[in-house]
């Protein structure tokens, strides 16, 4: 499908700040792309458009004025928009014995803003708004540029960081000399073997895939095999434009592209639409990574589908699955910043769904 309407009437009409979240972050914009498509596709009840258009009396239902932050990741900033949870391990001599990870929140902006988005808290908030957060992205659209430094000088004296994830909102909205600077740095890390792996957090390919150009093909393709991690969830974001800049993405940038997927309540939450979009994304050179249980944020409580549901649809999609498709783990990023938990598949062994254990192996029940 071709996002190229010949309609000049758009009945879809985003609302802005008159849509956001009663704590004041995510208002209801939406790429013109965006609107076309959720147009072709169901309008406002279709799977898109219950992704990107606001419904203020179900994301007011469980409003907290303190907006949740399930991941724990304000708690985990340590420099500017550096959230170090995954952490790495040194002995006594300070030689690594394990390398740990680091998310890099460089933006609060997106091309379109999520319904459900995790990063709710800040995300999209306009800057008269004054967040609870303390984290940089709260506080400031954009880091500075000393801001960028001190992350920077962070990644490079923490020697057993050897993974960064550039995340947000959304990096690839950036403007081209801001990014371009972080890529750079990121680079040159890279080249010094401060860092090996570096992975950009996207949306904007199927947000608004008209926005990607040259200049980010060229500048991903300075970092050493660069991984995007797409967020897609459901197959019909994967247009013919969507699919053409990952394929330019694949080719000019040398990336490897892998996909995460959020379950969401009459979007994605059944078998044939989840087979549907592994397999064209497998067809398509894109590595199925992981389907994800959304976060318990209050603003996305009706996007929830039941845990055993998730579990009964997960268990019935993963044996239909290429094996290349089923490579990808159904996870649950639990609550307080636990760590991902993958669900277990549960027919090979006997398990009950009742308990987990954290990444640090501390046991939890399921609530
Ligand atoms: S693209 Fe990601 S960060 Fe942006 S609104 Fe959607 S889920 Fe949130």
């Amino acid at each position: 499908m071709s996002f190229v309407s010949t309609s000049q009437t758009i009945s879809v009409k985003p609302r802005g700040i008159d849509a956001m979240l009663p704590h004041g972050a995510l208002p209801e914009m939406i790429s013109l792309y965006m609107i076309r498509l959720i147009e072709k596709t169901g309008g406002k009840n279709g799977p898109l458009g219950r992704q990107f258009i606001a419904s203020p009396k179900e994301e007011k239902k469980y409003y907290q004025k303190k907006a949740s932050d399930p991941l724990n990741e304000d708690y985990h900033e340590v420099a500017p928009g550096i959230v170090y949870k995954y952490r790495g391990k040194l002995d006594k001599k300070g030689n690594v014995i394990y390398h740990g990870r680091a998310l890099w929140t460089i933006t609060r902006f997106c091309a379109t803003y999520c319904r459900f988005c995790t990063r709710g808290r800040e995300v999209g908030m306009p800057s008269f708004v004054k967040s609870h957060s303390k984290a940089s992205i709260a506080q400031t659209p954009y880091l500075s540029s000393k801001q960028i430094e001190k992350a920077i000088a962070f990644l490079k004296n923490a020697k057993e960081i050897n993974e960064v994830i550039i995340s947000g909102g959304d990096p690839l909205v950036s403007p081209q000399p801001y990014l371009t600077d972080i890529i750079q740095k990121l680079a040159q890390l890279q080249q010094k073997g401060h860092l090996d792996i570096i992975r950009i957090g996207t949306r904007l390919p199927v947000h608004n895939p008209i926005a990607v150009r040259d200049w980010h093909y060229q500048l991903l393709s300075t970092l050493k095999n660069p991984y995007i991690m797409l967020h897609i969830n459901h197959p019909l974001e994967l247009t013919e434009e969507t699919l053409s800049v990952l394929n330019n993405f694949r080719k000019l940038s040398g990336a490897t592209i892998m996909s995460q997927t959020v379950l969401l309540k009459e979007v994605n939450d059944n078998v044939e639409v989840l087979y549907k979009l592994f397999t064209v994304l497998s067809k398509e050179g894109v590595r199925p990574y992981y389907l994800f249980q959304n976060d318990p944020v209050y603003w996305a409580q009706h996007f929830t589908v039941p845990i055993h549901k998730a579990i009964k649809i997960w268990k019935k999609l993963r044996p239909q699955l290429s094996g290349i498709a089923a490579t990808a783990r159904f996870a649950i990023d639990v609550e307080n910043g636990y760590g991902k938990i993958p669900v277990p598949e549960g027919d090979a062994w006997d398990v009950d769904y009742t308990h987990y254990r954290d990444f640090k192996g501390k046991k939890f029940t399921l609530a």
